[in-house]
């Protein structure tokens, strides 16, 4: 197969961009799996099954078709649940507020870790989120933990939501939401978020994007 890139680390660390542009540089697959628990968040919250009820959930996820296509546009991927288009929706406060809570379920980490190694399968592949290193590709060739400041991260965070007309939220709150997140993540019981052994960690405070970028391509190279 050809080689994959595993890109993983906190939230607002920069990872979607940089996943992207490295992925362009390299003429590899994209492949977002936090979009992919999205979208089941979205779906729970949709379906009102409360967010604890694995059995519901795992019932829900059999008679469900989760679909990421390659766009030539920004983003790279669209997102579908069943035939509805999920992309935009899956960016919501509402569904980043409640995504993690869905994220450490065993039903939901089982059925995407299969989708997920699919679209790897070939290799070729950049793929960023939580657990790619540790867990997803752990034979990847190349394993980068980006993390930054939580100040940082939130400041990001709100810029992006900025962009989205999302301006009811201030860097206070953002960093404790983050944090909040970060928490979950890292101490649920499969698959938390944390940096594999062999992963170069990047500090991405101060940086640029196309720094990062970069840098990446740099040990990539080596
Ligand atoms: O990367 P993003 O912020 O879109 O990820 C949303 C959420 O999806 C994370 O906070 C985490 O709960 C979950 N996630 C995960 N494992 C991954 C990618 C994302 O648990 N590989």
């Amino acid at each position: 197969r050809e080689p994959i890139v595993a890109i993983d680390g906190p939230a607002g660390a920069g990872k979607s961009t940089v996943t992207r542009l490295v992925a362009e540089a390299l003429g590899f697959l994209y492949l977002d799996t936090g979009a992919m628990y999205r979208a089941i968040a979205w779906l729970v919250l949709e379906k009102k099954i409360a967010l604890d009820d694995e059995p519901a959930i795992a019932e829900c996820l059999e008679s469900t078709t989760l679909t990421l296509r390659r766009t030539n546009s920004t983003p790279p991927l669209q997102v579908s649940i069943d035939n509805t288009d999920v992309t935009q929706a899956i960016r919501t406060p509402q569904v980043t507020a409640n995504v993690s809570a869905v994220a450490k379920l065993s039903a939901v980490r089982q059925v995407l870790l299969k989708q997920q190694q699919q679209w790897g399968e070939k290799g070729g592949i950049v793929a960023e989120g939580r657990d790619i290193g540790t867990h997803v590709f752990p034979n990847a060739e190349l394993k980068i933990f980006l993390t930054a400041s939580a100040q940082e991260r939130a400041r990001r965070r709100l810029q992006d939501l900025a962009h989205q007309g999302e301006t009811q939220i201030d860097l206070e709150q953002m960093e404790k939401e983050i944090q909040h997140r970060d928490y979950i993540d890292s101490t649920r019981k499969i698959a938390p978020l944390c940096k594999a052994p062999d992963a170069i960690e990047l500090v991405t405070d101060g940086l640029s994007i196309e720094e990062v970028t970069q840098a990446i391509l740099k040990l990539y190279a080596r």
